[in-house]
């Protein structure tokens, strides 16, 4: 049984076409710390004009009114992430062009000629993009029914949202040792070793009980029947390689309680007791006061009695007829994948300006819904012609 949450999740919207990724975030935050900053007005009030300005070294976008007040914009961590951890496939995304995120964070309608806002959070989808969306998701949603059963619980708490992510880990960790060798829609969240939480959900987990191993499998649905071409294959060896590194760091023990707590700010509940729809779902687990630090606990002592990931592959499937496409064996590159991870993280710290995609990538701009409207790509085109 996995318990599933009536709130969105943040993840997984990530198999789509080259053409068509996107950024959702969902979620709810009862300690949203971004409440009133100025991003969330921005969105609402087009009297405010956007301009930059170098402070302390680091890049920090400054955001005047034609009432002449100005207010330092917070990172895009603190503008975009409201619970302060970042979903895999937001660095994933990164990967393919930071500035589209960007876009598509904020708000920016598609196609439009001139920056246009809309309302906070309704992050706009273009007809195919939805329908890409929704065959994916209903074959991941199909699969997972293939290995245990799926009720609603309905949450109110940001308490209860994290414990229900953690309980639905156990449950998968907890099904290897009672013979149970595949598990499918696995939360997985943690730090790589940078002090950022990170969270995902990974397609499938097959333990093998007798060579005691465990192998990842990362499941890509495709409009196209070939395999993904270079750019969008390194996006994806780059998910998975992350999910091994939170798994492995889960198994090793280097995540405490204050860390998970503190960064999701759910401090304050922590030793309170969850709500009786969740406690009404963990009957099985070794626990008479539960509270999310004793989940939290128990899913520590859990995951040390488990393996890290030992093998790691992506299997792409056609969106409508299912058929496989390939199979595709993924190798660490922990060189690459801590210099990309790390790139990134500036970007979301507010270290760096936001970066487009380079010359050599431009074709990605002709398939892109911001062509129209993205600045780097003026700049990089006015640059050459001047060359
Ligand atoms: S036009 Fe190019 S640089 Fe701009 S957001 Fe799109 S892909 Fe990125």
């Amino acid at each position: 049984m996995s318990a599933r949450t009536n709130i969105a999740d943040e993840e997984d919207w990530s198999d789509l076409d080259e053409s068509s990724m996107i950024k959702i975030d969902g979620g709810i935050d009862e300690h949203d710390e971004t409440s009133g900053l100025e991003l969330k007005n921005n969105k609402s009030n087009k009297d405010f004009q956007k301009s930059e300005q170098q402070v302390n070294g680091s890049s920090t976008k400054i955001l005047s009114t034609k009432r002449g007040v100005c207010k330092q914009a917070p990172p895009p961590l603190i503008q975009f992430c409201r619970s302060r951890y970042l979903c895999v496939t937001d660095i994933t995304q990164q990967l393919w062009c930071e500035q589209q995120l960007q876009y598509r964070m904020m708000g920016v309608e598609p196609g439009l000629t001139d920056m246009q806002e809309i309302e906070a959070g309704d992050v706009p989808l273009s007809v195919k993009d939805k329908e890409e969306v929704k065959k994916g998701k209903s074959l991941h949603y199909a699969r997972e029914l293939e290995t245990h059963d799926v009720v609603d619980v309905k949450i109110s708490s940001n308490t209860d949202k994290w414990a229900l992510n953690i309980l639905n880990l156990l449950v998968a960790m907890r099904g290897f040792f009672s013979g149970i060798a595949k598990a499918r829609e696995v939360p997985i969240f943690g730090d790589l070793g940078t002090g950022d939480m990170l969270f995902g959900i990974i397609d499938e987990l097959h333990f093998d009980e007798k060579t005691y191993s465990l192998h990842l499998l990362e499941l890509k649905t495709r409009k196209s029947t070939r395999l993904p071409g270079v750019a969008q294959a390194k996006q994806n060896a780059l998910q998975v390689q992350i999910y091994k590194r939170l798994w492995d760091n889960l198994v090793k023990g280097n995540m405490s309680a204050d860390f998970f707590l503190k960064k999701l700010c759910l401090e304050d509940s922590a030793d309170l007791p969850l709500s009786d729809e969740i406690i009404k779902h963990m009957d099985q687990l070794p626990m008479s006061t539960v509270s999310l630090r004793n989940l939290f606990s128990l899913l520590l002592s859990t995951a040390q009695s488990l393996v890290c990931i030992g093998s790691m592959s992506i299997e792409y499937v056609h969106q409508d007829t299912h058929d496989l496409i390939g199979h595709v064996e993924v190798k660490e590159e922990e060189d690459w994948m801590w210099q990309t991870v790390l790139h990134s993280l500036e970007f979301w710290h507010g270290q760096r300006e936001c970066e487009g995609v380079e010359v050599e990538e431009a074709w990605k701009c002709g398939m892109c819904e911001y062509g129209n409207i993205c600045e780097w790509r003026r700049k990089k085109i006015s640059s050459h012609i001047q060359k």
